[in-house]
């Protein structure tokens, strides 16, 4: 199928190998025009297969023989840098393409060495250490054609617009430019206007709804004191191979990881405050199973891939309704099912009526409290929906 695309032979093996059936909707879109070398708008999430769509004509147009910098990918966090440099590479298994990732939180002078020594074919950075290894003059675009611009809105949302700039002004005129966005507000959309060629190919695809389609979602509403009794319940209960609890502090992520390992689960912890290596040797760990259930926080909820996860619990709601769709958007990914188990303290029914305005009544509601719920829970909503 993706033959039929224009994917060459040993490209089309290592996309059966990593187990790719047939094209998603966006590769198939996007796939033959940038073989074509057009330059490209896909307003898409993750999950929705983008990497690969900028990634097989990526790879595909490689010059092999030329151990020079041909493709830049720029993305906002080091966790994706190091997925995207992970999927392309695999895709470049058999063409022999070589992929490199850099970013901050990794000593810039170990980068730089093997830098040198693998010099890549393809570079995935975040802008501000692409930004500084090329005023150090280690890395060199003169032979750049492709310039990718990976979830743009998010990258300007984080301040990189200037570091962003200065890249492309090292980047060679005449290169086909791709950008990739979840939204397209006005500031994005100038820089479409300001960096892409006018015969660009745009390509929309529809915001995916893990929340309703492939994420069975259940919340329980607890008495405060019965959080941690009725979480430990549902954890027994619910079959997983691998799961994620989410938790809202760092402080909540050690405590809870400590109690469960202290339980026999094969559990680690997961937050901003370790190193960048630590975060990676724990998501290498999980990715293998070696260890089944991680507990994090919000860090991990975005961009994170991690393809046979099949539960999300949510040891307590989150503060705000969209990390409620990024949390749960983990499970359920590429097709396959996903279940979400939250927990709801009755102090937090205001989350509860937030993220139901957001997800309307996509999910199942268990109620195990006596007490009143918070005035205005059920105003707009069928009582009988509810489960009492
Ligand atoms: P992305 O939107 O790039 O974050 O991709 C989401 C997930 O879908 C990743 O695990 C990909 O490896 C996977 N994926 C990408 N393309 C396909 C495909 N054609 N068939 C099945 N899975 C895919």
């Amino acid at each position: 199928m993706f033959k039929a695309l224009g994917v060459g032979e040993e490209t089309c093996r290592a996309i059966e190998e990593k187990g790719f059936k047939k094209p998603t909707p966006i590769q198939e879109k996007a796939i033959p025009p940038l073989l074509e070398g057009k330059d490209l708008v896909g307003q898409a999430q993750t999950g929705t297969g983008k990497t690969a769509a900028f990634g097989i004509p990526i790879v595909e147009k490689t010059e092999v023989e030329k151990r020079v910098v041909q493709a830049l990918i720029l993305v906002p966090t080091r966790e994706l840098a190091f997925q995207v440099a992970k999927e392309i590479k695999d895709l470049g298994k058999y063409r022999g393409v070589k992929v490199f990732a850099v970013y901050g939180g990794k000593p810039v002078r170990k980068q730089i060495e093997l830098l040198q020594k693998i010099r890549p074919h393809v570079v995935v950075g975040t802008p501000g250490r692409v930004k500084d290894l090329l005023e150090r003059g280690v890395l060199k675009l003169d032979n750049l054609s492709t310039f990718v611009l990976d979830e743009a809105d998010r990258m300007l949302d984080m301040g990189f617009i200037d570091d962003i700039k200065f890249i492309y002004g090292k980047t060679p005129a005449q290169k086909q430019t791709l950008l990739f966005s979840a939204t397209l507000p006005d500031e994005i959309k100038e820089v479409i206007n300001r960096i892409l060629k006018e015969d660009r190919e745009e390509v929309y695809i529809e915001p995916q709804k893990p929340t309703v389609e492939t994420v069975s979602q259940k919340i329980y509403r607890v008495d405060n004191e019965n959080l941690l009794k009725t979480f430990l319940e549902k954890l027994e209960e619910i079959p997983f191979g691998k799961a994620i609890v989410f938790t809202q502090t760092k402080v909540e992520a050690d405590r809870l990881a400590k109690h469960l390992r202290s339980l026999g689960f094969k559990t680690a912890p997961l937050h901003g405050d370790y190193s960048q290596s630590r975060r990676e040797a724990v998501l290498r760990d999980f990715r293998r199973g070696r260890i089944n259930l991680l507990v994090a926080t919000d860090v991990a909820s975005r961009g994170i891939d991690i393809g046979d996860l099949e539960v999300v619990f949510n040891f307590r709601l989150p503060q705000d309704a969209e990390s409620y769709v990024h949390r749960i958007g983990r499970t359920g990914r590429a097709g396959r099912k996903g279940i979400a188990v939250s927990f709801s303290p009755v102090s937090d029914d205001d989350r509860f009526i937030r993220i139901r305005k957001l997800v309307g009544n996509s999910f199942e509601f268990v109620n195990l409290s006596e007490k009143p719920l918070l005035k205005g829970l059920l105003k707009g909503r069928k009582k009988k929906s509810y489960k009492r």
